[in-house]
């Protein structure tokens, strides 16, 4: 295991497409800040595609081509490769022998009652089409994952709660049959609501690559403004700028709720203090939506520019960036490697470790001529 007492995290993200708003404030701002803390021992940050084939099995060259967006906006976002470890799914072999041990670990009839799994079968139409094994067992791979790094801390938002909680069940469920051989991972959610679970810019409950209806970190200005004003609807009661407005389902408050500051207001609308002010003013009447609108775009793109020009000059130094994924790969073969060592002996499977199972062999032989 490692040293007791370790903190590590490990995340990840599936290379179906650019990350986005949702990704920024449910979790990847939280790892950078992490990263930053110099808490943590070790910071592994990976990209899931094993876990993107299970529902894009035909699309092999969406996914292969997605990792290059995934690490261009790990790095424009902060994540800093002396300090984090970002490395590639499919190249830790390990993490597929994980996945093969701890599926017999979990029934099939607790795998179904996995909510965001429930949603996420739904939303792919896989009731009717058929529901690929891979993607049922997600939630396993995923346990796999997490507990190879030995992380202790998981930043993730809300939808994961439910795959932290089976991987849970799972590390409890080896260390009681094998042994304490795995550390029980905690998830970390955002303390404020839309972070934990950011709406599309439709209003839909998540924004999601899969729903597209999305802001992408990568967004131009103007697509951003486009977004805001064509497709972000407030409340559909507030007819005239006199008339009281309503904040509950009204996806540009839900958008300041999670991403402005007191720094913003001060510095694009200084008529108001801060959020509640404005709130007060909104609900009181007397404020158009135009006004809310044009705030949340400055609050977004002022967020969002230096994320921009930092992925322009990665996007411009490849090179560096292969480097930069082939040496975490290295790394995480080594940990992951040792883990399943680990595993391997617990579950009395490391036949050839060593030599001593040849002793064992014979004592049992010689006992069983008796
Ligand atoms: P896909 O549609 O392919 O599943 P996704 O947009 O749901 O993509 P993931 O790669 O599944 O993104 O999620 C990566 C991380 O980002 C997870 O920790 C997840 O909780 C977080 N996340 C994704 N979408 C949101 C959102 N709208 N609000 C908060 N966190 C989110
Ligand atoms: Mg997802």
């Amino acid at each position: 295991m490692s040293e007791p007492n370790q903190k590590i995290i490990l995340t990840a993200d599936r290379p179906t497409g650019r990350l986005h708003l949702g990704h920024y404030v449910g979790s990847l701002k939280r790892r950078v800040e992490l990263q930053n803390s110099g808490e943590f021992d070790q910071i592994n940050i990976m990209i899931a595609d094993d876990q993107a084939l299970t529902d894009n099995a035909d699309n092999p060259g969406k996914i292969r081509d997605n990792i290059i967006n995934v690490v261009l906006d790990y790095l424009s976002v902060g994540i800093d490769p002396t300090k984090s470890n970002i490395c590639v799914q499919s190249t830790l072999p390990a993490l597929h022998a994980l996945t093969f041990y701890y599926m017999n670990l979990v029934t099939t009839a607790r795998l179904a009652r996995n909510p965001t799994v429930k949603a996420e079968i739904q939303l792919r139409g896989f009731e009717d089409e058929g529901l690929p094994v891979g993607f049922f067992a997600y939630p396993v791979s995923q346990t796999a994952d997490i507990t190879a790094f030995d992380a202790t801390v998981v930043p993730v938002g809300e939808d994961q709660l439910p795959m932290i909680e089976q991987a849970r069940e799972i590390v409890e469920r080896f260390n009681r049959i094998y042994g304490e051989t795995l550390v029980l991972p905690t998830a970390l959610i955002p303390e404020n609501d839309a972070q934990r679970r950011l709406p599309g810019v439709d209003g839909k409950a998540k924004m999601s690559k899969s729903l597209g209806n999305c802001i992408y970190l990568s967004d131009s200005a103007k697509t951003i403004k486009n977004q805001i004003n064509r497709k972000m609807f407030t409340d559909p009661q507030h007819l005239r700028i006199e008339d009281p407005g309503h904040l509950e389902g009204n996806v540009v408050f839900t958008y300041l709720d999670a991403f402005c500051t007191d720094e913003h207001f001060a510095e694009f609308l200084p008529e108001y203090k801060n959020l509640d002010e404005l709130k007060d003013h909104y609900t009181r009447g007397g404020l158009g939506d135009g006004t809310c609108k044009k705030f949340l775009y400055n609050v977004l793109n002022s967020t969002l520019e230096p994320i921009r020009q930092e992925r322009e000059k990665w996007a411009n130094d490849i090179d560096s960036v292969y480097d930069i994924l082939k040496a975490g790969n290295e790394k995480a073969r080594e940990i992951t490697g040792n883990t399943l060592a680990r595993v391997q002996k617990s579950m009395r499977i490391d036949y050839f470790a060593d030599r001593s199972i040849v002793k064992e062999w014979e004592t049992l032989l010689k006992n069983a001529e008796k």
